[in-house]
């Protein structure tokens, strides 16, 4: 074999053991919550395999950073720099409560510099009084750049020799400030500069999720909640053996545990079926933001960071087979279904273009339609838009709207092509009055409405009906054991 070829299976090997680890805020939000995080870490080195691990700012960090950018926007300089110094604090303190000897003096400093630097551009905004979006994401970036920074020192104390990477020399992205788009081709050659030869020399890389850079270097972020994405990235950059997003649940339910305590959790899971129930409410992840895993087939491991032992649920492009129709019901509440009848002018040309152009300048989302030959029913999230947008809309047609509303929303590959289901499901709920059905383009999801006070029956009637029987290679049944006798 040659030279070459044997330093490419190193690699291979390197890669495969090669494991990423997305932190959220919650799991770095103080000294004890990064000391559980460091335990997780560790138990992943001592099983082999070589973590990079990625974090977000600490809990509510951003969104405070956000408010002090704000109101440097308006002129509020001792109001910016006021909350500023809070959160100096709250770092430096959670650095001391982790670090000692030098390593806490260097981190320390390295802390006031970064946040001497986050006063200087406060002071800046505030005097020009103008928050552009370029410098907004400047602002919030301090949030990951300085936990990520905390978190690598706290491994190198405790062991696991941490190595800081700053995100914006790997996360390159063009210039749409607030929501920038990753540039994969770039951000692949960085992490395999800079990353890689960490993980090979036995380090922990950190790098804070979240933010990014153009290639001009100017700070960008992914938008709200980017973390995910930036652990996707950097798992299909690094092509990694897994991908782990820690969080505080056990992984994805058949349903919400609050409402029905039979609930199980549901070990395996296609990509797509974990987007419609994120979409219909489950609050896991986003799966948008996992896509450049899973089109490199790299599996999406959800876990429980209070729960560290517990197996989770795997996201991958295909899930296995499975005996029972349904992996899981999610519900929506908080929903308002807008009746419009417009009489024969519905189907005329551009009439449902003018229906929507009202939703569309009123920044309001639709989550379902259906339409009859004279009548048009929406439903939308409830918010205090409503009068104006259907005020607006009465200038076109007849219009009703009622509140309190939910929307169920079933979800399973299992459900293609077989007669029946929805026989099954309807007769579940017989005693229930569902108001708009939608079977989804997906095929994948059978969503209805209902009202909100009848939510939780029709949620345990379904699963009662569904889930009896649960299919055990899919279904952790000797959790609900566990649990039930607990
Ligand atoms: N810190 C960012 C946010 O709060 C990103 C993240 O946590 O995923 O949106
Ligand atoms: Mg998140």
């Amino acid at each position: 074999m040659s030279a070459a070829r044997k330093a490419e299976e190193r690699v291979d090997e390197t890669r495969t053991s090669l494991v990423v680890m997305k932190f959220g805020g919650t799991s770095v939000q103080d000294a004890k919550a990064i000391l559980r995080t460091t335990e997780i870490v560790r138990g992943r080195r001592e099983k082999g395999l070589s973590p990079v691990v990625v974090v977000s700012a600490m809990a509510k960090v951003t969104d405070q950073l956000l408010v002090a950018a704000s109101a440097a926007g308006r002129g509020d300089k001792a109001g910016a720099l006021a909350l500023a110094a809070r959160l100096r604090n709250r770092h430096i303190d959670t650095a001391a409560d982790l670090l000692h000897g030098d390593l806490f003096l260097q981190t320390e400093a390295a802390i006031r510099r970064r946040f001497d630097s986050l006063d200087d551009l406060l002071r800046g905004i505030a005097a020009v009084g103008e928050l552009t979006p370029r410098t907004s994401d400047k602002v919030v970036s301090y949030g990951e750049r300085i936990s990520s920074q905390i978190v690598a020192a706290a491994f190198t104390q405790h062991g696991l020799d941490g190595a800081h990477v700053d995100a914006r020399k790997c996360i390159i992205t063009d210039d749409h400030y607030g929501k920038a788009t990753p540039l994969e081709a770039a951000i692949e050659s960085q992490l395999n500069e800079l990353v890689l030869p960490l993980v090979k020399a036995g380090k922990t890389p950190v790098i804070g999720g979240f933010i990014g850079a153009t290639s001009d270097g100017i700070t960008t972020t992914l938008g709200r909640g980017g973390s995910d994405f930036t652990a996707a990235l950097v798992g299909g950059g690094l092509r990694a053996g897994a991908i782990e997003i820690w969080t505080d649940v056990n992984g994805i339910m058949t349903t919400d545990p609050r409402i029905c305590p039979d609930a199980l959790r549901v070990k395996t899971i296609s990509f797509e079926e974990a987007a419609e129930l994120a979409y219909f409410g489950a609050k896991v992840l986003h799966p948008a933001t996992i896509l450049p895993a899973v089109q490199k087939s790299i599996p999406v491991w959800v876990l429980n960071s209070h729960n560290a032992a517990n197996e989770g649920t795997r996201i991958s492009a295909l899930a296995p087979p499975c005996a029972s129709p349904f992996k899981s019901i999610a519900a929506k509440k908080k929903l308002t279904i807008i009746d419009i009848v417009a009489g024969r002018m519905l189907m005329t040309h551009g009439y449902l273009k003018s229906v929507f152009d009202v939703f569309n300048s009123f920044e309001c989302a639709i989550d379902m339609v259906s339409t009859s030959e004279v009548s048009i029913s929406l439903s939308v999230e409830s918010n205090d838009k409503l009068p104006a947008i259907c005020a607006e809309l009465s200038k076109i047609a007849d219009v009703k709207f009622e509140g309190n509303k939910a929307l169920i929303c079933m979800v399973g590959e299992d459900i293609r092509g077989q007669s029946g289901i929805s026989g099954r499901v309807f007769s579940a709920i017989r005693h229930i009055n569902v108001r708009m059905i939608s079977q989804g383009a997906s095929e994948i999801n059978m969503s209805f409405m209902i009202e909100e006070s009848d939510v939780d029956e029709a949620v345990r009637a379904l699963h009662a009906e569904f889930f009896a029987n649960p299919d055990p290679t899919v279904f952790d049944i000797v959790g609900r054991a566990v649990a039930a006798k607990a």
